[in-house]
């Protein structure tokens, strides 16, 4: 039974540092002509009303997003994502999720797979995008799904995979699911999200994954309160990417002082090259 609903925290400063990242990984991978795979593994509701409802209630935008609207400091990693959040904000008081942020990136020739298994929220998620003839919105378990869509046709693809870790498992099964994509799909650009707990299985996690790949990659952490004895309390989250745009390296190193500066927190940034010099 899921019982998480991210319309309680969208826009918190976990959704700034992911989604600053999507959006330098998709601006990169859109450069080429070619058309490239977007997948969603865990995908929202796709829009969120800031000013009423859910993200009302509890308001960690104001502290996340809400931070980054009002600043005027125009380091790259920021701008860009400024550039994509401000007009929700303007037109209507949304924030947009992760599908919503790539509709807008994507051109005509790329295309996108979207799982949901929230009902609720695939049922919104569906009417944000049944008319975008770009995506797929799919009521199904996704770091399974995601699966069988690899390799892309053009073997070009970012895939988002942001669990909600509601479950114990999801820790062990994700790696189970992502070393079966990458058996298919090495080369595609992978941003795994993780939050900071103080718990065994999420400790070793980000580990895990950093041994998981060999190519390139890189694991960005931002710890935003101090570190909670309690397993529930969240402290900061992070995202592993294998086969990271070459340039977010010095994009983070440059930016990230600005973005953890802004939600009054700490970075940490371990990149590291394939061993065989691979590079995209
Ligand atoms: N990626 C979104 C964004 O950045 O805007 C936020 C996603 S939220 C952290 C996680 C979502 O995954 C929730 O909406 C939850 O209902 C959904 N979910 C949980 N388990 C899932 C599964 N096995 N397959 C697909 N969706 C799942």
């Amino acid at each position: 039974m899921l019982s998480y609903r991210h319309a309680f925290h969208a826009g918190n400063a976990a959704d700034v540092l992911k989604h600053a990242i999507l959006i330098q990984c998709l601006d990169y991978i859109g450069q080429k002509e070619k058309g490239y795979m977007y997948a969603d593994t865990h995908s929202g509701a796709g829009l969120y009303h800031l000013s009423e409802g859910y993200a009302a209630q509890n308001g960690e935008w104001l502290s996340g997003a809400g931070r980054v609207i009002d600043e005027t400091s125009e380091v790259w990693l920021l701008h860009r994502y400024r550039e994509i959040i401000i007009p929700f904000w303007q037109n209507s008081k949304t924030y947009p999720g992760s599908s919503i942020i790539a509709a807008r990136l994507m051109r005509p020739q790329d295309k996108a797979y979207c799982f949901e298994l929230h009902p609720r929220d695939f049922e919104l998620l569906h009417a944000e995008l049944e008319n975008d003839r770009r995506f797929k919105i799919i009521k199904a378990d996704g770091p399974k799904g995601f699966v069988s869509l690899l390799p892309p046709p053009a073997r070009r693809g970012c895939i988002l995979i942001d669990p909600s870790y509601e479950i114990k498992s999801d820790y062990i099964d994700l790696q189970k699911h992502i070393a079966a994509a990458l058996k298919r799909f090495s080369a595609g650009t992978y941003i795994i999200w993780y939050p900071l707990l103080a718990r065994p299985d999420a400790l070793s996690f980000p580990v895990s994954l950093m041994n998981l790949y060999q190519g390139n990659r890189c694991r960005i952490e931002l710890q935003f309160s101090e570190k909670s004895p309690e397993e529930r309390g969240m402290y900061g989250c992070g995202l592993v990417i294998y086969n990271p745009p070459w340039i977010l390296q010095s994009v983070l190193e440059q930016d990230m002082p600005a973005l953890a500066g802004l939600l009054n927190g700490t970075w940490f940034l371990e990149w590291e090259e394939s061993a065989r010099g691979d590079t995209d």
